[in-house]
């Protein structure tokens, strides 16, 4: 009889213990994207920063993944944001550059946001800090996948205050589709998105949620709270890595505490590089040639952590090339989402990430195009062919505190890099390398048939059209 009572309480024991082992692997995964604006590659700790440094970015590095060969779609602000939320080229879905107060352009309502993506199955979502994907109403985050907006709906500069034109309105801060205040003060944006963002994973510590913490720092113009002014020898620039160090501290101690670091992942990368002409206010792309507006690496190349205790194995580094793109795919494959019908360009990554023995780049081609429709590079493998282009170099010393320096406009003629042997493209190896040249140059006729290219007069067969509205 005794036995009989025992046998039974550990079969219920057992059965009670698979459902619960089946609920944990049930379990949707918590997302948390936080993305920086006009942050070079070497401007965190262990990716070779200089004068400051990045103690919660580190130890989310030494508990996570770092992506050495990490690059964003665009060189600039709104491109490269609708890059990251919908998987696609920004010339395929039309939204290029950094679009101005008053746009008259906005992400078509046909695209398949992260957040739309998402709430398929069930997520919460939010967004704090920068947009910048159209302002008008109608294109505002709530009206494309977001349950919460809190932020600026475009660029920091674009306001009153900026040094060299007096073209921009007062700024808005938005909350959900209400400005809550103009011409905030600035000090306290990086603060106030944390506490936010804090907030926000509290208040669904129960279900699944993604949360997207798009800073406006660093871009000029540079603010920092008191908490970290004057912090390190590297001056603001450097204070104001500190405070979004900071805040990365915030949030992982946050999931921490919840015990949700076992079920989430946390991605820290940047939109674009260094904004180089602003000197002394702008970061380091490192190794890299150039920055921010020109499809040289230290426009594209972005530090990135991926962080997931248990699933991403520790203090490891992916040096496979991937991009902004792969991260819809991605988060749709991990929540068992489904992808968007209509054609994307990311790829599921999870094998690079989760550090799977032996898995390799799904990228065979890689474009870098400029601003509109100009494909300026393609890149495949260890190579990065230039076709002739233009861009904007500086011409004399950079800017200071908060002031500009100016650029000029250089040419680039044909040119081959071993990004391998020679990541900062310096030496031209097109001469030594013809049948490399050939082989890119075809890979740049499949974008230019598909995309467009206005070099070569190409009209891309596989651009959607954004929406356009009437102010
Ligand atoms: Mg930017």
């Amino acid at each position: 009889m005794f036995l009989r009572f025992v046998a039974f309480w550990l079969l219920v024991g057992m059965l009670i213990g698979a459902v619960g082992a089946q609920a944990e692997q049930k379990r949707l995964p918590n997302f948390v994207i936080i993305f920086t604006d006009d942050q070079g590659f070497a401007d965190v700790g262990c990716f070779g920063a200089q004068g400051f440094e990045t103690p919660h970015l580190d130890r989310m590095a030494r508990e996570g993944r770092r992506f050495t060969n990490f690059v964003v779609a665009a060189a600039v602000c709104s491109a490269s944001r609708v890059a990251l939320l919908t998987g696609c080229y920004p010339q395929r879905v039309g939204i290029l550059g950094a679009l101005p107060p008053r746009s008259g352009v906005g992400i078509h309502s046909r695209e398949v946001l992260i957040p739309e993506l998402l709430k398929q199955r069930g997520y919460a979502t939010c967004i704090v800090g920068k947009w910048h994907l159209g302002d008008h109403p109608k294109f505002l985050p709530l009206q494309h996948g977001f349950d919460e907006y809190f932020g600026l709906p475009f660029s920091n500069d674009m306001w009153p205050h900026h040094p060299q034109t007096n073209v921009f309105p007062p700024l808005p801060l938005i909350h959900n589709n209400r400005v809550v205040a103009v011409n905030p003060d600035q000090h306290y944006l990086t603060t106030w998105y944390t506490e936010y963002a804090v907030d926000f994973i509290r208040r669904h510590r129960d279900r699944p949620f993604f949360l997207y913490v798009a800073h406006n720092m660093p871009h000029v113009p540079l603010f920092v709270s008191e908490k970290f002014r004057g912090k390190t020898k590297r001056g603001l620039y450097g204070d104001v890595i500190m405070e979004i160090d900071w805040s990365v501290g915030q949030i992982l101690n946050t999931l921490r505490e919840l015990d949700l670091d076992k079920h989430t992942l946390v991605i820290f990368t940047s939109d674009n590089g260094p904004w180089l002409s602003y000197g002394n206010h702008a970061g380091s792309a490192g190794p890299f040639r150039e920055g921010k507006g020109t499809t040289w690496e230290g426009g594209h190349r972005e530090p990135c952590i991926m962080w997931w205790p248990g699933r991403i194995p520790a203090g490891t580094v992916c040096e496979e090339f991937c991009c902004t793109m792969d991260i819809l795919p991605t988060l749709a494959y991990l929540a068992g989402a489904e992808l968007p019908k209509h054609k994307i360009d990311g790829h599921n990554i999870w094998p690079l990430i989760s550090g799977q023995p032996g898995a390799k780049s799904p990228w065979k081609a890689f474009y870098y195009y400029y601003y509109g429709y100009e494909l300026q590079a393609v890149r495949s493998g260890r190579w990065k062919l230039h076709f002739p282009h233009r861009y904007r170099t500086l011409d004399g010393p950079p800017g200071r505190d908060g002031l500009p320096g100016r650029y000029k406009i250089v040419r680039t003629e044909l040119a081959l890099y071993d990004l391998k042997t020679d990541p900062g493209e310096r030496h031209n190896v097109a001469d030594q390398y013809p049948e490399v040249v050939r082989r890119l140059q075809k890979l740049a006729q499949i974008a230019r048939r598909d995309l467009g290219d206005t070099l070569t007069g190409h009209k891309g067969k596989g651009v959607r059209p954004p929406e356009r509205v009437e102010w």
